[in-house]
């Protein structure tokens, strides 16, 4: 069923970091974590994904920092400004050093693009990717927290582990010491990732062989109490594409790792061969998100048997609550 793709990479592992208070930090089995910290103790740069200050928005940074890697930890599911980090990994890269780009599949491609030759010192990192939503939902929701409770956000995530891997949670906290969480997908932030993504998402074409990155990394989703490689914390799935990207996971300390087979890592994560598929309530979630806002276009747009099942929530919420 595979038997195209199989060849593309020359391994497949289950992993993840032994220590089980830095796992819970990361998204799934902190893989990248684990190879930023590496790259740092190298000597290197590593140049990945943080929020802005006011938490608005996601953005690039590189650091040769232990502590600069930190605020890399956790998945951003929303557009990404690249400022000038293209041209900051170039002039470090002329200047000798090392560096290790994480990115979404287009993102590494783009980058690739620009630097328009292969350098030994670049190692690069795609994740598996099912497409960040716009802006507009993270900023919708961000600016939602910080109305209704009057304090500005110090921390945010959109798939914090409360104690466990699985499900993901949303979770801020706030400067007046308050804290909001609830499961990711029960939110309308969650609701706006799984309904919409950038255009250029549902005709991605950075699949199947067609990944550019050194190392893909991505949640092992089809990982279960059968298998030797579980962790109730969180387990990555790593596919390899180059000797250079197979030496760096192969030199990780810290963590465990177990060969697998790409078969094993697509089965119920089929998002590293197919783009997206259109939902039938993109069009009007998109159209009313920019002319009313999130939580107009969540509620107008969510088709009625999930609306009934939210009611039905509530209810059961509210009549335990008496
Ligand atoms: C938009 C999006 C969609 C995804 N879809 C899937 C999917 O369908 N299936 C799947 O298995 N995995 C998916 N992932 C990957 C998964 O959520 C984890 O990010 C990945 O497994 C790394 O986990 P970790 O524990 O090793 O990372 P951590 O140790 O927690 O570190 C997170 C790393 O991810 C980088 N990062 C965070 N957000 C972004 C971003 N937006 N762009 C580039 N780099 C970023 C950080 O720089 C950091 O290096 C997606 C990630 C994103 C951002
Ligand atoms: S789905 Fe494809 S086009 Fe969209 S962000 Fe991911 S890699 Fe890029």
């Amino acid at each position: 069923m595979y038997d195209q793709y199989i060849g593309h990479d020359i391994k497949a592992y289950a992993g993840y970091v032994k220590d089980e208070h830095d796992l819970l930090a990361c998204s799934s089995g902190g893989i990248a974590t684990a190879l930023s910290r590496l790259i740092i103790e190298r000597g290197g740069y590593v140049a990945g994904v943080t929020y802005s200050s006011d938490f608005m928005e996601a953005k690039y940074e590189i650091t040769n920092t232990l502590e600069g890697i930190e605020k890399f930890r956790g998945s951003k599911y929303v557009e990404v400004q690249k400022g000038t980090i293209y041209k900051e990994i170039q002039t470090l890269l002329n200047d000798g050093n090392t560096v290790l780009f994480f990115g979404l599949p287009c993102v590494v491609a783009a980058l690739r693009s620009y630097l328009k030759k292969d350098y030994n010192h670049l190692i690069t990192v795609d994740l598996i990717c099912h497409g960040p939503t716009l802006s507009q939902v993270h900023k919708d929701y961000i600016t939602y927290l910080t109305n209704k409770y009057d304090s500005k956000i110090v921390e945010f995530s959109v798939k914090k582990k409360m104690g466990s891997w699985t499900p993901g949670y949303l979770y801020a906290k706030f400067d007046n010491g308050k804290s909001f969480c609830e499961q990711f997908y029960h939110t309308e932030y969650g609701y706006g990732f799984s309904v919409l993504a950038k255009k250029s998402c549902y005709s991605c074409s950075f699949r199947g062989n067609n990944r550019t990155g050194d190392i893909m990394i991505g949640d092992f989703w089809g990982a279960n109490k059968a298998d030797k490689f579980w962790n109730k914390n969180g387990v990555s799935s790593i596919l390899v594409h180059t000797p250079k990207g197979n030496d760096l996971i192969c030199s990780l300390k810290d963590i465990e790792l177990y060969e697998t087979s790409f078969e094993r890592i697509v089965e119920q994560n089929p998002n590293i061969i197919h783009p997206r598929s259109v939902r039938v309530e993109k069009k009007k979630f998109e159209k009313l998100l920019f002319r009313k806002g999130l939580f107009y276009a969540v509620k107008h747009s969510r088709r009625l048997g999930t609306r009934i099942k939210g009611v039905i929530k509530k209810i059961r919420k509210n009549s335990a609550r008496v």
